[in-house]
């Protein structure tokens, strides 16, 4: 994958720079057509840590849209893992095309009811098989972190005032608080709803000297929840194809853009400040839609 990396772009958004403050977007979804982003980042340092131990398999979590999913079944193919993918809901005779890809390039995948689904700690010690490495839903911990903050490395990000990302389970957002350089401040937009915990889900990732670095998360931009949206958010990701020819995700990206833009427009950043927005995938996500629904 690291052969991908010259595909990360920087795009400045003009329509993202005003009020004195600069809007640039590091284009990691560009990582890979299908694997694109946040997840390979945040895999890394697990996939080596399983092969070091010697485990067969690699084992995780995800929903049938999952972009952590994705990532995994390509991440364990291209170093000869198998994989096995437990997926919250019942078997469909029709899979997702998310579920579909990931089974085509090897995944097993075995769906898990919801109840079940919730307690992944009895999940792993019902199906504990040998030489199984599991993951944790989305990547989350400290390894992924470390992976995460690589985010920064694939192109000059030091001279940024600030780095603003989407949050879900904040490993990347205590990557990206990892990866800052002195004076940068790490702004998450959490797509969860009034999740709050997750201040100290991303400090419990951090060292207590990361702990004091400028970070702020923010709970205004979840739009009713994980994966909820409205006519505002469509006609928002419309708006930034048509005029910034920037494509979003309905699920991340495209919440975290109309955050940044909320946020400028309220004299959030201060004139002088040079922001750099994490695109950090998951365009594969917005196959959920209706076709025709995004002019992308
Ligand atoms: C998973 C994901 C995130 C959230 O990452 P966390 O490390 O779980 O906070 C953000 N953007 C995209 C596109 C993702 O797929």
């Amino acid at each position: 994958m690291k052969e991908y990396f010259q595909n990360i772009e920087i795009q400045p958004i003009p329509h993202l720079s005003k009020n004195g403050v600069s809007t640039d977007v590091l284009r990691i979804d560009q990582l890979h057509p299908v694997v694109s982003g946040n997840k390979w980042f945040k895999l890394q340092h697990y996939l080596q840590h399983a092969k070091n131990t010697g485990a067969e398999a690699i084992a995780t979590f995800g929903g049938s849209w999952s972009n952590h999913i994705i990532a995994t079944a390509y991440a364990c193919r291209e170093i000869n893992m198998h994989s096995i993918g437990y997926i919250r809901g019942e078997n469909s005779t029709k899979l997702t095309p998310t579920l579909a890809y990931a089974k085509t390039i090897g995944m097993e995948l075995i769906f898990t009811d919801r109840d079940h689904y919730r307690d992944k700690q009895a999940l792993i010690r019902e199906n504990t098989r040998e030489m199984v490495y599991w993951i944790m839903e989305g990547g989350y911990g400290k390894m992924g972190a470390e992976g995460a903050a690589d985010i920064l490395s694939v192109a000059g990000t030091g001279s940024y005032s600030h780095i603003l990302c989407a949050v879900g389970t904040g490993t990347m957002m205590a990557g990206l608080v990892k990866g800052s350089a002195p004076g940068q401040h790490v702004v998450g937009i959490s797509v969860l709803k009034n999740h709050f915990l997750l201040h100290s889900e991303v400090d419990n990732l951090l060292t207590p000297e990361e702990r004091l670095k400028q970070k702020s998360i923010l709970h205004d931009y979840h739009f009713g929840g994980y994966a909820r949206y409205n006519d505002e958010l469509i006609s928002f990701i419309s708006g930034l194809w048509n005029q910034c020819n920037l494509p979003t995700d309905i699920v991340y990206t495209s919440k975290l853009l109309f955050g940044v833009a909320d946020l400028i427009g309220k004299g959030y950043f201060t004139p002088g400040s040079r922001l750099l927005v994490i695109h950090s995938g998951g365009l594969q996500g917005n196959n959920s839609l209706i076709t025709g629904r995004l002019p992308f």
